[in-house]
């Protein structure tokens, strides 16, 4: 899914069962990493790389790239846990959509295609607006505590 906001979707119920535990900041950093490819091939329109190559969208690429991202912030539980999250998640989701990925490179096939584009998506959608909401509020509930103690 290149340039999606879907993907976070993932952290509506994530925030909502597992509230404050999951960085929503190296999640989102590790997704747009992995897109980065897309990013420039549909925001910059440089020539169209490997979108869903396996040195992004492969488990094993995922969980090289979170590492990195990890040891970036490896003092935090929560950003650890964000990148790690966000890298797997990207590859489960992708992996159901994109005929063209190898998510368990070496093995150069994707056995997990399902062409599940609209379902995932419709699926996905709702989660994201929740995870939209759940960011709305949590800013009010912020701002609104920084006016009570000023
Ligand atoms: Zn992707």
């Amino acid at each position: 899914m290149p340039i999606t906001p879907l993907h976070f979707g993932v952290l509506a119920p994530v925030n909502h069962f597992f509230p404050g535990k999951v960085s929503v900041v190296s999640f989102t950093l590790i997704n747009l990493w992995m897109d980065g490819n897309a990013i420039l091939y549909y925001g910059f329109g440089l020539d169209r790389p490997e979108v869903h190559g396996p040195m992004t969208h492969s488990m094993l690429a995922a969980l090289v790239l979170a590492s990195i991202l990890a040891l970036l912030g490896f003092r935090s539980r929560k950003w650890v846990i964000g990148a790690y999250v966000g890298g797997v998640t990207h590859v489960l989701l992708d992996m159901l959509v994109h005929a063209e990925m190898q998510p368990l490179y070496p093995i150069h096939w994707n056995p997990f295609y399902a062409g599940l584009m609209e379902p995932l998506s419709l699926i996905l959608l709702p989660l994201t607006l929740w995870f939209v909401v759940q960011v709305v509020h949590d800013s009010f509930t912020w701002a609104k505590s920084k006016l009570a103690a000023s």
